[in-house]
């Protein structure tokens, strides 16, 4: 294990690693910075149950770096990091705990921005705040964007749009078949903005009373989860939970289009060649499921929240998507490695024209 921090830093080319630590409190928490090209570095507070601190300190690592990618590939204007808080969420948490963890992160100066995670909720949120202004995500009573579903299920839609152009030459959802899976806070504004697009939708998902208050609001049609993903659609919408795409749902898929929220969608990289290899179009996750985050983190762009602009932000996606399967082409390969090359390719191009020098800055 000798060296494995600087060695595993230096592979990946991660910035910093902060250790937070408050005995009297029971508080050891990390900070990955991975790369702040792009803003400053952000992504949630991860609460959880490490089994060792070397495990904890690499889950922060490869944590922060997804960030990076995901927000580099969306078009958002911030980097990529993480905290980690050892312990477990349902019984170690305090209040002073979080109000020490959001004083170390108020040290770090806006170098990193924190939000709610796995184990962490809206109310630790608040309580960091007390602390530091430098919490991303908090409730609208709090001056944070509020329900970020609607803006990620609009997200998904335009990546779907996109998605249909290149597969049948028109981005209309007008008479197309979508199947979506999981009806929760995505998958309902997604249901309700398909069905407003004109799209034939048929729904699935576990809790039986929300299916049937939908299917009646909407009149679209009932699957079962069990089947949901086989129908014969256009469009497969996974707005539940991850490792939807595996060994055992990959052949039985008959859509031509995979796009929804749900994050992780591919089991493994290889599910992500499979899929390509049948000739079925993926919609990376972090693409299409974006909106949400571009909504939420439009209140750090100049001017404050805005939106109308964040909306446009979120309507981007649509080109995001199309410069993605441009890159697909290009290269002859999968959409989910595509994605990766997107946000290398943004981050490469900020860090050259972050390396002129600005002469002075005329205030307008
Ligand atoms: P949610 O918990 O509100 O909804 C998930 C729904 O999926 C629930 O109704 C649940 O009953 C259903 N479900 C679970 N297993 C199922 C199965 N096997 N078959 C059918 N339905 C099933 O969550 P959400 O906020 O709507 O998020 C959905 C997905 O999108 C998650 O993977 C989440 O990480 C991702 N996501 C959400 C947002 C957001 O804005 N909320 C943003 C980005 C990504």
């Amino acid at each position: 294990m000798q060296g494995f921090i600087f060695e595993f830093m230096e592979k990946y080319d991660y910035e910093n690693l902060f250790l937070c630590q408050e005995q009297s409190l029971g508080l050891k928490a990390i900070i990955a910075i991975h790369d702040t090209t792009l803003g400053p570095a952000a992504g949630g507070t991860r609460m959880w149950t490490y089994d060792s601190e070397n495990e904890a300190i690499k889950d922060a690592l490869r944590l922060a770096r997804g960030m990076t990618y995901k927000y580099a590939a969306s078009g958002a204007n911030l980097g990529g990091g993480k905290c980690v808080v050892i312990g477990d969420p349902k019984r170690d948490k305090t209040e002073a705990m979080f109000r020490a963890l959001g004083r170390f992160i108020h040290r770090l100066n806006g170098l990193y921005l924190t939000g709610e995670d796995v184990g962490t909720t809206l109310r630790e949120m608040e309580i960091m705040r007390m602390e530091t202004p430098y919490v991303l995500t908090l409730p609208q009573a709090w001056g944070g964007a509020g329900d970020i579903a609607p803006a990620t299920a609009f997200g998904v839609l335009q990546a779907m749009r996109a998605c249909l152009k290149e597969v049948f030459g028109s981005d209309s959802l007008q008479g197309r078949k979508v199947a979506v899976q999981g009806a929760g806070a995505v998958g309902k504004n997604a249901i309700k903005q398909l069905v407003e697009a004109g799209a034939i939708v048929t729904i699935a998902d576990i809790d039986k009373e929300k299916v049937a208050s939908l299917a009646a609001q909407y009149g679209v049609s009932v699957a079962s989860p069990e089947e949901i993903h086989r129908l014969d659609v256009e469009v497969f919408c996974p707005c539940a939970l991850g490792a939807g795409l595996n060994d055992q749902t990959l052949d039985e898929l008959r859509c031509k289009i995979v796009c929804g929220s749900a994050n992780n969608q591919l089991a493994e990289d290889k599910h992500g060649d499979l899929i390509d290899v049948r000739g079925i179009l993926y919609a990376p996750d972090y693409i299409a499921n974006a909106g949400g985050t571009l909504f939420d983190t439009d209140r750090i762009d100049p001017g404050g929240f805005n939106q109308t602009r964040a909306m446009d932000k979120v309507s981007r996606i649509y080109e995001t998507m199309e410069k993605l399967l441009g890159i697909c082409k290009d290269q002859k390969i999968p959409t989910y490695k595509a994605a990766d090359i997107l946000a290398e390719q943004r981050i490469a191009s900020m860090r050259h024209a972050k390396s002129l020098v600005t002469a002075g800055t005329v205030r307008m």
